[in-house]
């Protein structure tokens, strides 16, 4: 069956999978969603056996229905190769009784790489198969971790240029130092005088801005997204949540056919709608649990069911991936929930003109949070306890997830999802180990790391504040669509 696409806010145009791709966002404002949502066409014993490329193959034919099996088994394998440095591509790793689903052994150490190292692929066969002939400009805000995976993924890709913004003050030191060493002739990185939000907002108004669109167009450029909003991120994500299933069954830790919870790092909600779709298409899932950090709108929203970012403070944290208050995400499951477009685009608007919306959402997902505190004293037990060094943002999960368990005395197996290495974060993970290293200079962190967590420093952050700064520019958040029209001339 073909599964085509349409907007959650009710333009009534179907596309295909690779049109969506190439669009990234539809007309009105809305975010792709499937029509259906496709249930899996083979036995759920058979993941089992399955090689991480062949579990991509059985899921992603389901959902990107118009990718012929070349082609997808031609973008599945030049994503999913040596660039991993573990054959098993998402390992799930157990330390005590928690299980970790690592999602971090790709180029840019952060879990952004399982969908970023694809989407150039998927992109560019889309734009191939739909007679697209402008050069394709990715433009994208990045809270830290996706605009590094989203350069490596589209460095020197032919055909393509790429415009990265990032919040100058919001990301960590090695987190910059990543994508402003960044090579490659198409790659350009910019600085916002301002946070992810503001960047996230200017970016998807330049996305409907048709003046400009049909400008840029006209000197032989057409915009796409790299950002969790295209549908060619989400897709590749279900896959690892079948992968982990079957990791635990394969362990023992399960049986085949049981539930499992998971619990997942949250910021943009992309991560954990994968993780609903894989529930929707067959997996064995009980509670998708979504841990928040400070900036805990998703656990008030769970909790209350108002959705509000009025009177609400932007607070910085140590998990800069996950600072984010408007969950673009989101959206789509509201879709999917509330069955009605019309529904979801009140529930938009609403947030646009009054700040809040209200939609209780009852059962399948929990809210909790974890403060600063309780992730640094997370990240130290884990250590001290288990040996295992998980990095910020998974120790919120981690916190969040204690939090549930205390909170619900639910006893069904879990997974935490580990989104990132802890050397991307190596000096809040320091500090939060011993209080000694809370001077620590951030570059000197990543040897330190090693002599206490006994695990190499990964190859691509070796030696990264020695590379050469390739990217100055900074603006202001204001000046996001004239940078872009200037840039493309
Ligand atoms: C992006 C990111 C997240 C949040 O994922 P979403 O899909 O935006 O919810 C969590 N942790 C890390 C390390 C990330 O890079």
């Amino acid at each position: 069956m073909d599964i085509m696409f349409k907007s959650t806010r009710g333009d009534k145009s179907l596309v295909t999978a690779s049109q969506a791709i190439v669009k990234g966002i539809a007309d009105d404002g809305g975010l792709y969603v499937p029509e259906t949502i496709p249930s899996i066409d083979f036995p759920l014993e058979d993941i089992t056996k399955y090689s991480y490329q062949e579990l991509a193959y059985q899921v992603l034919k389901l959902v990107l229905t118009d990718y012929t099996e070349e082609e997808l088994r031609y973008c599945i394998n030049s994503a999913y190769d040596e660039k991993f440095d573990t054959k098993l591509i998402a390992p799930v790793v157990s330390a005590g009784n928690d299980n970790f689903l690592e999602l971090f052994h790709g180029r840019t150490i952060a879990f952004k790489d399982m969908a970023l190292s694809i989407l150039p692929y998927l992109l560019k066969t889309a734009a191939k198969k739909n007679g697209v002939n402008e050069e394709i400009v990715i433009l994208t805000a990045t809270s830290g971790d996706t605009g590094k995976a989203a350069l490596e993924g589209f460095a020197d890709v032919e055909g393509t240029q790429i415009i990265v913004f990032f919040p100058e003050d919001g990301v960590s030191p090695v987190q910059k130092a990543q994508m402003v060493t960044q090579t490659g002739k198409n790659t350009c990185v910019v600085g916002i005088k301002g946070n992810f939000d503001d960047a996230q907002t200017a970016v998807k108004k330049i996305f409907t801005d048709k003046e400009l669109k049909d400008e840029l167009k006209s000197k032989g450029y057409v915009f796409s997204s790299a950002n969790s909003i295209n549908i060619g991120r989400l897709a590749p994500q279900i896959v690892y949540y079948f992968y982990a299933y079957a990791q635990m069954v394969n362990a023992g830790k399960i049986k085949m056919g049981d539930k499992l919870n998971f619990t997942v790092p949250t910021g943009n909600f992309g991560d954990i709608l994968a993780g609903y779709y894989a529930k929707k298409m067959g997996l064995p899932v009980n509670m998708l649990i979504c841990a928040s950090n400070d900036n805990k709108v998703l656990y008030d929203f769970f909790k209350t069911g108002t959705y509000t970012i009025k009177n609400r403070e932007f607070t910085v944290t140590v998990s800069p991936s996950m600072d984010i208050l408007i969950s673009s995400n989101l959206e789509r499951l509201l879709y999917h929930l509330s069955k009605s477009a019309e529904d979801t685009k009140n529930m938009m608007a609403d947030l646009n003109t009054k700040g809040s919306y209200d939609f209780k959402i009852e059962d399948e997902f929990a809210g909790e949070y974890a403060t600063v505190a309780e992730t640094f004293k997370a990240i130290k037990s884990e250590f001290e306890e288990n040996k295992y060094v998980m990095d910020t943002h998974t120790a919120v999960a981690k916190a969040s997830y204690d939090k549930y368990v205390a909170e619900t005395k639910d006893t069904t197996p879990n997974v935490i999802v580990s989104t990132a290495s802890p050397y991307k974060f190596a000096k809040d993970v320091l500090r939060a180990i011993d209080s000694k290293y809370d001077d620590i200079e951030p570059f000197a962190a990543l040897e330190e790391l090693e002599k206490v967590s006994g695990v190499q420093i990964p190859a691509p952050i070796k030696g990264i504040d020695k590379r050469e700064v390739l990217h100055k520019t900074v603006i202001e958040r204001d000046e996001l669509r004239t940078f872009v029209q200037n840039k493309l001339k």
